[in-house]
């Protein structure tokens, strides 16, 4: 229904193109739309080959599909790992990893080091920060 197909084969909502079917990937159908890795994720808990799979309610369903309208009413928040992460000043860039974390003098604690995002828009380049937590290296 969201790619515009009348039918889903079975379970393979997440089959990419071959030689001889097409992709029913979501985020390649519509590559740079981070609202369908959103969709995709809840796919992946409703349209399985296994029962064990599935979620268990109904209830549990809800609850996925709550948390992506609030994600996809807050453009620019950071969506799961490996998905396209859009910039949430100009809405058409996506951040980018930026090489090591970088380091960070503070007089009276010890270094802190953050991790760089840079939006690869050329008429944006915004920047995120993100503390890594000395703990969890
Ligand atoms: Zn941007």
């Amino acid at each position: 229904m969201v790619s515009g197909r009348k039918s889903l084969e079975f379970w393979y909502y997440a089959r990419l193109a071959t030689a001889s079917l097409p992709a029913n990937f979501l985020p390649a159908l519509f590559p740079g739309d981070p609202t369908m890795q959103v969709i995709n994720e809840i796919l992946a808990k409703c349209i399985v080959e296994h029962e064990k799979d599935c979620l268990k309610s109904a209830d549990e369903l809800l609850g996925l599909v709550d948390q992506a309208i609030a994600f996809l009413r807050s453009p620019g928040l950071r969506p799961s790992a490996g998905a396209p992460w859009l910039c949430q000043v100009c809405c058409k860039g996506h951040y980018m990893p930026q090489g090591p974390p970088i380091q960070v003098e503070q007089p009276s604690a010890a270094r802190a080091k953050f991790r760089v995002h840079v939006c690869d828009n050329v008429d944006c380049h915004r920047v995120e920060l993100f503390w890594k937590d000395p703990a969890r290296s």
